[in-house]
């Protein structure tokens, strides 16, 4: 795609700090290392999101992630930890619309990185709750 800056990135018209390339994957340093190592794993195919993906292109991308993640560890003393991230459209806090998987290594508590997940179980009934998921897989075996 020509306007999009992770194409250019993986064409070479624009600078990366390249961690990983094969025919599909790419990876590379995130501009803004919200920790040390933040770095970005893209399938070369331009898709937007998750919500484009088939399952080859899942296979393709999130097995390298292991290879990946366990090069970050091992390269960089201290980390105890990796948050692996993808946001999915702008409610998602998605802003380049090629995605990408964020490795995100984590070294202590406190850093430039915070995640919060509300407890929400009381909103829900029993039912509601066996609802929702009969609702999701019902959808999953119709596409199956
Ligand atoms: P998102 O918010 O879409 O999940 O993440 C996009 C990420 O792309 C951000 O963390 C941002 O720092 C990174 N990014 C945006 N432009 C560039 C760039 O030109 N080079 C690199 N290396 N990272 C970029
Ligand atoms: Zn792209």
């Amino acid at each position: 795609m020509t306007d999009c800056i992770f194409c250019k990135i993986i064409n070479g018209e624009i600078p990366s700090a390249k961690v990983y390339e094969d025919d599909e994957v790419y990876a590379f340093l995130d501009i803004t290392q919200v920790t040390k190592g933040h770095t970005l794993v893209i399938p070369k195919k331009h898709v937007k999101n998750i919500f484009e993906y088939d399952s080859d292109l899942a296979c393709s991308i999130f097995s390298r992630i292991p290879k990946i993640a366990n090069a970050i560890q091992d390269s960089l003393p201290g980390v105890k930890g990796m948050n692996i991230l993808n946001n999915n459209g702008e409610i998602a806090y998605q802003s380049v619309f090629h995605s990408h998987i964020h490795l995100i290594p984590r070294y202590q508590t406190e850093e430039g990185f915070k995640l919060s997940f509300t407890d929400n179980s009381k909103s829900y009934t029993n039912d509601e709750f066996q609802q929702l998921a009969a609702s999701i897989k019902k959808t999953i075996e119709s596409v199956s």
